[in-house]
């Protein structure tokens, strides 16, 4: 006796293809790991990318940070 089993209870997944891995996003020439005092970063070491003018903006908030502060 063949036993039927339902395609809704039937393992899934064996052929399914691999997903793709994430790309690796090179970070901005220049950007420094600094420390963010905003309350969304929790004072957290973030990277920062520079500003004309020497300050510096968070890539996680976008908070700029004066120049002379870090
Ligand atoms: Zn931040």
């Amino acid at each position: 006796m063949k036993l039927h089993i339902p395609s809704v209870i039937r393992p899934r997944g064996r052929h399914r293809a691999t997903p793709a891995p994430a790309a690796f996003v090179d970070p901005q020439p220049g950007t420094r790991w600094l420390r963010c005092d905003t309350t969304t970063c929790a004072h957290l070491t973030r990277p920062h990318t520079p500003e004309p003018d020497g300050a510096w903006t968070c890539t996680s908030c976008g908070t700029t940070t004066p120049a002379g502060t870090q």
